[in-house]
């Protein structure tokens, strides 16, 4: 095992860097080197909150090994819950009012987090770090990703969802505590932070290729995530179909009446008729179901912008500087 690279004490840091691990440690050493000499030049005091999501090769023992219950933490999941559920705990744990996520494949550099605590202190809530350059992720994975925004630009109207942001990003207090308030459980952190909102600005950078190992996502997961988010954050498929329902529902009472005046009606134009008819009522079923789902979440209506006068390098905002309001 390595030297280690000891931070001072951080009993109350103002940034959580937190960085979800599964199956990483071929990884895990080097980024753990990089890291602490990005942290020891930052600006502002700073915590490293790894999360090893249910890995079973050595990186908890590696992460045990690194963590000093200051200025290094660790939390261990009980299985593998997937990407977006390691940040979720990392949100719910971090002791830092502002955090930063990164991957821990270093495909994300971690050198650019000085960068990123520039835009925030300058005022920004939201650092996001867009790929310009996406050399290390494969031909398939490109394909998918220009795919999956095209597809959520198009049916996701309620999220401003910038093309070819990952989650290395930087939220301030006013987000963190915006995310704290969604109870929600099928959730993808991406959308979450873009409906939010809050001042945002997109930094590019060249996403290299991984230090060692695999990528965990595989053509079923991105699959996945991108039916997850479309059902969190838009009900235009449904509204779709009942477009297209009622369309279908109209031409075939059309279709039957034409036939009645021609004289050539017979069982299966009702049979059409009665089938469109049940699209419809499908379709209504839908909506309404689509409605509870909105209901289920209690997603706040709205979040506050802090005080604009305030200094956005505030530890722990005081309550009044931003508010919730349930639905
Ligand atoms: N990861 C995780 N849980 C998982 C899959 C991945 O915590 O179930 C972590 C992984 O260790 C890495 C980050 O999420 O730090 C990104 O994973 P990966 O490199 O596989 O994704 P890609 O960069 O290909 O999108
Ligand atoms: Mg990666």
């Amino acid at each position: 095992m390595q030297t280690l690279h000891r931070l001072p004490e951080r009993p109350d840091p103002l940034l959580t860097i937190v960085v979800p691990c599964f199956q990483e440690e071929q990884t895990i050493p080097e980024f753990h080197q990089r890291i602490t000499r990005v942290v020891r030049d930052l600006s502002v005091s700073c915590e490293i909150l790894y999360i090893d999501d249910g890995s079973n090769d050595r990186t908890a023992d590696l992460l045990r090994h690194y963590q000093d219950g200051s200025a290094v933490r660790c939390l261990f999941l009980s299985r593998n819950f997937g990407k977006e559920a390691a940040m979720s705990a990392g949100i719910d744990h971090a002791r830092g009012s502002a955090l930063i996520f990164i991957d821990v494949d270093l495909q994300d550099p971690p050198e650019l987090i000085s960068t990123m605590v520039d835009y925030w202190q300058r005022g920004y809530d939201v650092v996001n770090m867009q790929r310009s350059l996406r050399t290390g992720d494969s031909w398939l994975k490109r394909m998918s990703a220009r795919g999956y925004y095209w597809i959520m630009q198009r049916l996701v109207d309620m999220v401003d969802l910038p093309t070819d942001v990952s989650d290395f990003r930087l939220i301030g207090p006013a987000p963190v505590f915006a995310l704290r308030a969604l109870d929600e459980r099928s959730r993808t952190l991406k959308s979450l932070i873009g409906w939010v909102g809050f001042r945002t600005i997109e930094l590019s950078y060249n996403r290299t290729a991984r230090h060692a190992g695999n990528t965990k996502w595989n053509a079923a997961g991105l699959f996945n995530l991108a039916i997850e988010s479309i059902l969190s954050f838009s009900r235009k498929p449904l509204r779709i179909f009942s477009f297209i329902s009622f369309g279908l529902f109209i031409s075939s009472i059309c279709y039957l009446l034409a036939a009645f005046v021609a004289g050539s009606f017979d069982i299966h134009h009702l049979l059409v008729v009665i089938a469109s008819f049940m699209c419809v009522g499908v379709a209504m079923v839908g909506e309404y179901l689509g409605v509870t789902l909105t209901e289920v979440k209690r997603r706040p209506l709205y979040f506050l912008k802090r005080n604009s006068k305030t200094s956005p390098v505030t530890l722990h905002p005081p309550s009044s500087s931003i508010e919730s309001k349930k639905c």
